[in-house]
């Protein structure tokens, strides 16, 4: 058993904070906000454990630029951020090659498709089974010949054995009522579960784990103290707290300590927005996705909410709320009838590092310090299983997968 200081209680550090005390470990966590209260709380709840395509795709480049050009597109930068984005933009263009596509999505399918099997477990424990629905996802199409260019993403998730049934226009009316008439193709994955509400499913983990005997402690943390055998604590601004092993997983902010700790990440803010409508005055029965705007729809207990953009301000930078806008809009065309009375609006800094595979796996330079950081737009489908291999490393146990593709010291 060793005592164990989690950085971090987003839904990655609830994850591996909840396996490490199954495992027997004595944990502490240290956040400065509420647990989930960054990242993790406004996402659209899905748990989409088949999505092992990473986002650097042939043609991306071009897409981007489209998207860029077009007001209502979903990707947008700030020219004061550039200098400081485009050695990372490089490295992300660099990953659109079929050769490391097939790479990154390899290491993705290694871990990802156990993800809700991981959840199960610990949402039962906390209490949290009545939160999560098995209802799969749908993404719409404008018509079967959208549709078809978009088959060899497809057909790649059918090499991989992941399951989908394509749907024509009586089945999409059938399937999802609320969707307008003006989308006439979808295509259904029924392995997809999604939960009503992604800050409850948080708050309620840290629930449990409290009542586990696990300590949060709210507190900014500044650096780090290394001594002969690693890092010896963690420093911050409401003192010093020691463990036998620290685990980093802070989000987008945990660049900032790997590089305190030796190590250089390419890690970037890809900002995301969305809307919550208490008020929709509908209900959709899936998580409904438009690939082609990157937007999202899942209805939660708290309303509606409308999820998109791909925004590359810079970790931290002030809002641009047309991006919410933005995303409403798109949630319109798909539900026309959507009342917006009550909307609330929200952004997120989803962590995204160059090949999309996140970084799960032991410093190089302090043995007693590990990383669980940069799941991007899959945080809450791979938060258990995150947890599950990090418990298990952490142990010192036989890894069931090949850690090498997660290294924090890989080449991205
Ligand atoms: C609009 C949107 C929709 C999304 N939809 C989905 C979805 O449907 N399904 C899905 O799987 N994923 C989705 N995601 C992605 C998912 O939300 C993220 O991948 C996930 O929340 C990341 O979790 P995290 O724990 O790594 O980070 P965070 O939730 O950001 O947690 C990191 C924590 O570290 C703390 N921290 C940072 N620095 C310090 C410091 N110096 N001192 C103390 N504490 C610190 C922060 O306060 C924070 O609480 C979505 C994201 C967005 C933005």
């Amino acid at each position: 058993m060793s005592k164990i200081i989690v950085i971090g209680s987003g839904v990655i550090g609830l994850g591996c904070a909840s396996y490490l005390t199954r495992f027997g470990h004595e944990v502490t966590l240290i956040d400065r906000v509420e647990p989930g209260r960054a990242t993790s709380y406004g996402n659209a709840g899905g748990i989409a454990n088949t999505f092992v395509a990473p986002l650097a795709m042939p043609g991306l480049m071009k897409k981007y630029i489209k998207y860029y050009l077009d007001p209502e597109g979903p990707v947008s930068f700030r020219w004061s951020h550039m200098p400081a984005l485009l050695p990372f933009m490089y490295q992300f263009f660099r990953n659109c090659r079929p050769e490391r596509v097939k790479e990154c999505s390899e290491a993705l399918a290694a871990f990802m498709p156990p993800a809700y099997e991981a959840w199960e477990p610990l949402f039962k424990d906390a209490g949290l089974m009545p939160l999560v629905r098995h209802n799969g996802g749908l993404w719409v199409y404008k018509d079967d010949a959208t549709l078809d260019k978009d088959m060899p993403f497809w057909n790649s998730r059918r090499n991989a054995g992941l399951e989908f049934h394509r749907l024509n226009d009586d089945e999409l009316r059938q399937s999802e009522p609320a969707v307008s008439r003006d989308w006439k193709a979808a295509v259904l994955e029924p392995d997809w579960h999604s939960v009503a509400n992604p800050f409850d499913i948080s708050a309620g983990l840290a629930k449990h784990l409290r009542e586990r005997g696990a300590n949060f402690v709210q507190a900014e943390v500044r650096g780090f103290e290394k001594g002969a055998d690693g890092v010896s604590a963690v420093v911050t601004d409401k003192g010093n707290y020691s463990g036998d092993k620290i685990l980093i997983a802070a989000g987008v902010w945990s660049k900032r300590m790997a590089a305190q700790l030796g190590s250089k990440v390419p890690l970037e803010s890809q900002r995301g927005y969305h809307v919550t409508l208490p008020n929709a005055g509908l209900e959709t029965r899936h998580l409904v996705v438009v690939g082609s705007a990157k937007v999202a729809i899942s209805t939660l207990n708290i309303g509606v909410r409308i999820v998109g953009a791909s925004a590359f301000p810079g970790v931290d930078a002030p809002a641009d709320w047309s991006q919410a806008k933005m995303v409403l809009a798109w949630g319109k065309r798909v539900l026309p009838d959507l009342n917006t009375e009550g909307m609330t609006e929200w952004f997120g800094e989803r962590p995204l590092t160059p090949d999309s595979i996140p970084v799960m796996g032991r410093s190089p330079h302090h043995k007693n310090v590990f990383y669980a950081f940069g799941h991007s737009h899959m945080g809450l489908t791979t938060g258990g299983i995150t947890g599950r291999l990090m418990a298990q490393l952490m142990s010192d146990q036989q890894m069931p997968i090949d850690m090498n593709p997660y290294r924090i010291d890989r080449r991205y």
